[in-house]
């Protein structure tokens, strides 16, 4: 048997463990009280890295609530950055409606990127001169 198993059946010893704990009986011990991932009941372990009260149980739903949550919140309509359609993403991080606006937007990348370096040296010192102006 299992810690974790052992755990699920011992939730009363480890709930007195945890009151003996906060009540400063016995602050030493490791048992800690989390809530559940998955179901969201309380549960109490003294395993460091536990988020759910049994695995098998509950690790599952949780990682399928996750799942769709970032699901859903990837399927928001977004805004094609090159021609501005309004477009239903199919992966979280799209931002081009088509692969056509993808390619688009890459070739412009990299001949924008030439451009973009010359623009923002010109640019920082033209601001330079401008504060300079206003100082004096
Ligand atoms: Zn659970
Ligand atoms: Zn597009």
């Amino acid at each position: 048997m299992g810690n974790s198993e052992w755990e699920y059946q011992n939730q009363e010893t480890l709930k007195a463990w945890y009151q003996e704990k906060i009540s400063g009986k016995k602050p030493n011990l490791a048992v800690r009280k989390i809530i559940c991932k998955g179901c969201g009941r309380e549960f109490y372990t003294q395993i460091s890295t536990k988020k759910y009260c049994l695995y098998h149980l509950c690790g599952n739903r949780g990682y399928r609530k996750e799942l769709s949550e970032r699901a859903r919140e990837a399927r928001k309509d977004r805004v094609c950055k090159v021609c501005g359609k309004v477009f239903t993403p199919t992966r979280s991080d799209g931002v081009y409606c088509s692969n056509a606006c993808r390619q688009k937007a890459y070739r412009k990348s990299v001949t924008d990127n030439q451009v973009v370096t010359k623009n923002t040296c010109l640019s920082v010192t033209e601001q330079k001169r401008i504060a300079t102006r206003e100082r004096s």
